[in-house]
């Protein structure tokens, strides 16, 4: 549906794009992960032809429809405040020239009994529906959200992905999304490109990720709090996390040995799990994000 090709920006002497490619197919769900400042939003207005860059990107329709074809999200904060919700939609509708029911789709989106209340009296989850609804009038074949769930909380994140996941499903439209949240972009995304300095630095399917960065190795945490008669050492290395909790990783075909011993010391809690988005976002990139996008050391 969008193909990106080498594609490249600058400001003045800084590049904030350099020569990044990725291909989104039709009706998948695809995420631009980074943290803040990685370049994020300037790949989403290349894509929008909202900036000039070098490089070449090509639709699965005629560039000329580009805005018939995508919507981009607008920032709720943009709303004008004085303004209903029934009002912002049909201001959309005839803008937009759209046919689609808007009552409709205020009730699929739980909205029907907000219609008359002020866009600045809503809920952030509230605000956040409304600003999806809108980017659906025009029937576009791809919508892009740049930063989802930016400050919303836990609940309202939640029913935001679930509205994705059924917009995605249901009409087929294909979704671009940019986000620093791990949890999202795992919930969500059927393909990711990780931007670190405006470079593509991963890119694939959680599973590739995961797989690539760890292959056939597992991991096990535990609780071990040592005793006067047990050997404190381990015959296999292992890390203690900020919990205090030891974390092994291992091969697959170790596992039983790595679990006896384990059990044989007087190690509690023993989980064992694949690893997880995280640990292969961790490995690859040395960092972890934290809820605002800014680097977290491990
Ligand atoms: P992200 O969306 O990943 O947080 P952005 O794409 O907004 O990152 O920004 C990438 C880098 O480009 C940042 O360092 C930002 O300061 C810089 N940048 C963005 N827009 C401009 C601009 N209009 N002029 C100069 N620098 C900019």
């Amino acid at each position: 549906m969008i193909t990106v090709n080498s594609v490249s920006k600058k400001y003045g002497d800084r590049v904030v794009l350099d020569h990044v490619d990725l291909h989104v197919k039709k009706g998948e769900i695809y995420a631009i992960l980074g943290r803040n400042g990685a370049g994020k939003t300037t790949l989403i207005k290349c894509i929008m032809n909202l900036i000039n860059y070098e490089g070449n990107i090509s639709y699965g329709f005629e560039p000329a429809d580009l805005y018939e074809n995508i919507s981009l999200q607008m920032q709720t904060s943009m709303f004008e405040e004085g303004v209903r919700v029934i009002d912002i939609c049909k201001l959309y509708k005839e803008i937009l020239n759209s046919k689609v029911n808007i009552n409709e789709l205020l009730k699929k989106f739980d909205l029907e009994e907000h219609s008359k209340t002020y866009v600045n009296k809503l809920s952030g989850g509230q605000k956040q529906k409304l600003s999806i609804l809108l980017t659906l009038l025009n029937e576009p074949k791809v919508i892009i959200f740049d930063e989802l769930t930016t400050g919303l909380d836990v609940m309202a994140r939640r029913n935001t992905w679930s509205l994705l996941k059924e917009i995605n499903k249901e009409k087929g439209i294909t979704i671009i999304l940019t986000s620093h949240f791990l949890d999202e972009v795992e919930y969500l995304a059927d393909n990711i490109i990780v931007l670190e300095r405006g470079k593509r630095s991963v890119s694939g399917s959680v599973k590739e990720i995961v797989a690539n960065s760890f292959g056939d190795r597992k991991k096990i945490s535990f609780s071990y709090y040592g005793s006067a008669d047990t050997n404190t050492d381990f015959s296999f290395q292992y890390r203690i996390d900020d919990k205090g909790k030891y974390i092994v990783d291992f091969d697959s075909k170790d596992e039983s040995e790595i679990y006896n011993e384990i059990k044989h010391k007087g190690g509690e809690d023993i989980n064992i799990n694949h690893f997880s988005f995280e640990d292969a976002f961790l490995k690859i990139l040395g960092y972890k994000m934290t809820e605002k996008g800014e680097i977290k050391d491990a």
